[in-house]
């Protein structure tokens, strides 16, 4: 049953064709900043709302875009999606256009840095808009932060760098139950996990790691009904389309392009990570954080939520060092062996290395750090999809027996 799942969402993404002028097989990329009405009185009707649809002004829509947000649709099951210029515009546009009046925020606290400040150093600040953090781990934790002007859930699908599992399905009936939506940034897991297919409402994403997979470009994307997706382009009181964070046309087609080999790219990524961890293990190497790890405490729920088994279980992995000077001792060794590069981000062809104490997640202060389990000497690592497995594996485990033995 459920791996038929796989091969669904493959097959919704082949579904969309959008054919190139003269039927070339991809389509064209569509530069025009403006376009034109051929009946004069129908841009008033669109500025009045009153007609939906129509391509008006690069900013509202473009048709490369649209290409590319009806395929990633498609492959969330959501109706409708909307690329940005980031995943940061992502999430800031879908947390500002539900939130336009005010509210109440409950996000889960193992969230990446950026939103984490985000929520924290800007919209709290704010006197109508207040946010609560809560363990992901504990659906109940959720409903009890509930307050009366309470207007989302935010989770991540896989939260970075610790790779605990959120159960999407729980919180779904938390939201469902207080009316409200459950928002999910699924970045570390596309294809893996469909959000959608679990109860969430909205889905996010940073384009720029797996659904990009070459780490040569910047872009977001926002997954949800129809309804939503027309309030962020509304003229009026759209957040994206008034604050304008619009996903380029040019970038827009490469994504369109990429999401074929998507699948093949997760598959890959999994295939890789499952390899090195099951050789480190063998190796002896302990203090693993990697979601197929029976020990690991969403493993059972990490297992049934997965759209196949055959993605197995992603491509990341994060180990415990034990200090931040032996973490980035190991990563220099590393990327001397050519074993990955010392970057930030995540789903490239080839494997980034990265300590998240000390970078991505910096900016979550010290204290709050220690009351998540972000130790200083976590290594993060996104396994590339290139290279000899076996040659990897022992690249890694002879470069962290010189440092860590
Ligand atoms: C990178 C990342 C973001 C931010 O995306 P950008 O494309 O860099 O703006 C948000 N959420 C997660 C989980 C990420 O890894």
């Amino acid at each position: 049953m459920k791996d038929n799942k796989i091969k669904k969402n493959t097959q919704a993404i082949r579904d969309i064709q959008h054919f190139g002028e003269e039927g070339g097989v991809v389509p064209v990329i569509d530069h025009s900043a403006t376009s034109t009405f051929l009946n004069t009185s129908d841009m008033e009707k669109v500025f009045q709302g009153d007609l939906q649809g129509c391509y008006l002004y690069s900013r509202h829509s473009n048709p490369t875009v649209t290409a590319f947000s009806k395929k990633l649709a498609a492959m969330e099951y959501t109706e409708a999606a909307f690329g940005v210029a980031s995943g940061m515009a992502a999430i800031s546009c879908t947390i500002e256009q539900l939130l336009l009046d005010g509210g109440h925020i409950i996000s889960s606290n193992t969230i990446y840095g950026g939103t984490w400040a985000l929520f924290n150093n800007i919209l709290s600040k704010r006197p109508n808009i207040s946010i609560s953090f809560v363990d992901p781990d504990n659906a109940e934790a959720f409903q009890k932060a509930i307050k009366p002007n309470t207007k989302l859930i935010y989770t991540e699908t896989m939260s970075n760098p610790l790779l605990a599992i959120s159960d999407i399905s729980s919180l779904s009936k938390v939201a469902k139950k207080n009316n409200i939506p459950l928002v999910v940034d699924n970045t570390f897991t596309p294809v893996l996990v469909s959000p959608k297919q679990l109860g969430a409402d909205i889905i996010v994403y940073s384009c720029t790691k797996y659904i990009s997979g070459n780490s040569d470009l910047i872009a977001g994307a926002i997954c949800a009904s129809q309804d939503f997706i027309s309030q962020l382009i509304d003229v009026n009181s759209g957040v994206a389309m008034l604050y304008g964070p619009v996903m380029d046309p040019n970038i827009a087609y490469q994504l369109y392009s990429r999401l074929d080999h998507l699948p093949l790219r997760m598959l890959a990524h999994s295939k890789a990570a499952k390899f090195l961890v099951d050789k480190m293990l063998e190796a002896g190497i302990k203090n693993i954080y990697y979601p197929g790890l029976p020990e690991h405490p969403q493993h059972n729920l990490f297992k049934q939520m997965r759209s196949s088994e055959e993605y197995i279980y992603g491509g990341m992995i994060t180990l415990d060092c034990g200090s931040l000077e032996k973490a980035t001792a190991l990563s220099q060794l590393l990327q001397e062996q050519k074993f990955g590069l010392f970057a930030v981000s995540l789903g490239f062809s080839r494997t980034l290395l990265s300590c998240p104490s000390a970078s991505t997640s910096s900016e979550i202060p010290e204290e709050e750090q220690k009351k998540i389990g972000l130790k200083p000497g976590l290594l993060r690592m996104s396994i590339g999809l290139i290279g000899d497995d076996e040659i990897l594996a022992k690249k890694f485990i002879d470069s962290y027996n010189k440092v860590c033995g």
